[in-house]
């Protein structure tokens, strides 16, 4: 099947266009996926504000999909025009210290697709079989279309151990303290979840999907004994260490755009440990594609815009504002009923 696509591409800061591409061909060892719903994530704003991650100039962005298979290459084996499917994004080198441990997620030169190859927000996109993670049949494609970002949480509420013990406080109501909200109530069933964050919209969100208590700023001694900064400022990270118990714990979720100096002696006198969380492995998106395929994570609330891919000019405005009245923002490229 070859063809031409509508796509979004990105050209520079802030400037990404709707455009009409060749459709990619499926090698052998691929399959050739009819997107059904593509997510913006944070990332993705990352490269839109300011050009980070990007490598090829213009790239069809996006990284977060399902879809349905179209065709299958000669040579792949276990799935067939017809399956629907969330896809591993990650693009790995396979031979770091990180690849070589099993844990692609610190390979050392860890990219993404809509990055460093052609990304999901278009109608086709082509991948190898073994970056497939299969969703069941009727599986509710709008809300499997969270696979992606759920999997970070997942990686993020094993990374922390999370108990019902737990007073767990989370800086940022993003997408993903969002997810992180639910998951640790719903799958883990944490006694206390406290959600910092500054969007009117976004904290109701939080409330909304569990949390026990939504804050736009911490009380002065207040302390929780588990942390998660999702937020990615020097301020919040600040905010993670001075509000984090002794013997406590900060998970730091976020890519952080910019360097900068913190106070590590705080870190020291309170015997804080420091834990960096990355992307996911394999089995913690298949995991999330089970959980919402099987409807036992609703994601619904946070899904709060589908668009066709003409309106990404607008998509990328909206997810801008300071005072946000989105969470996450679908593309549907074939347009109908959005
Ligand atoms: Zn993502
Ligand atoms: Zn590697």
């Amino acid at each position: 099947m070859t063809g031409e696509m509508k796509a979004v591409r990105y050209y520079g800061i802030q400037d990404v266009r709707f455009e009409t591409v060749k459709r990619p061909v499926p090698a052998p060892d691929e399959v050739l996926i009819r997107i059904a719903y593509a997510g913006i994530c944070g990332s993705d704003l990352h490269i839109y504000n300011k050009g980070m991650f990007v490598e090829t100039i213009p790239e069809v962005m996006g990284h977060e999909f399902v879809g349905q298979i179209q065709e299958a290459g000669a040579e792949v084996k276990d799935f067939q025009a017809g399956d629907l499917v969330a896809g591993n994004p990650m693009v790995t080198c396979g031979s770091c210290p990180g690849c070589r441990a099993g844990l692609p997620n610190t390979c050392g030169s860890l990219a993404f697709i809509g990055e460093v190859c052609q990304g999901c927000f278009a109608e086709y996109i082509t991948m190898k079989e073994e970056k497939l993670i299969r969703l069941k049949p009727g599986a509710d494609l709008k809300q499997a279309a969270l696979t992606e970002p759920l999997a970070v949480a997942l990686n993020i509420c094993e990374m922390a151990e999370l108990t019902p013990e737990d007073d767990l406080a989370i800086i940022g109501a993003g997408p993903i303290g969002l997810l992180t909200v639910l998951t640790a109530k719903t799958l883990y069933n944490v006694g206390s979840v406290t959600v910092l964050g500054r969007s009117g919209f976004r904290v109701k969100l939080a409330k909304r999907l569990g949390a026990d208590c939504v804050l736009s700023a911490f009380e002065e001694d207040r302390q929780y004994t588990k942390m998660i900064e999702a937020a990615g400022k020097q301020e919040t990270l600040q905010k993670a260490i001075s509000h984090t118990a002794p013997g406590g714990s900060v998970y730091i979720v976020s890519i952080f755009k910019e360097q900068f100096p913190f106070d590590i002696n705080a870190v020291v006198a309170s015997q804080l440990r420091l834990i960096g969380c990355n992307a996911y492995e394999k089995r913690h998106l298949k995991r999330a594609a089970e959980l919402l395929s099987d409807g036992r994570l609703d994601v619904s609330p946070l899904i709060t815009d589908v668009v066709p891919l003409e309106a990404c000019g607008q998509a990328f405005k909206a997810l801008n504002e300071k005072e946000k009245t989105q969470a996450k923002i679908l593309f549907k490229p074939d347009g109908d009923s959005v």
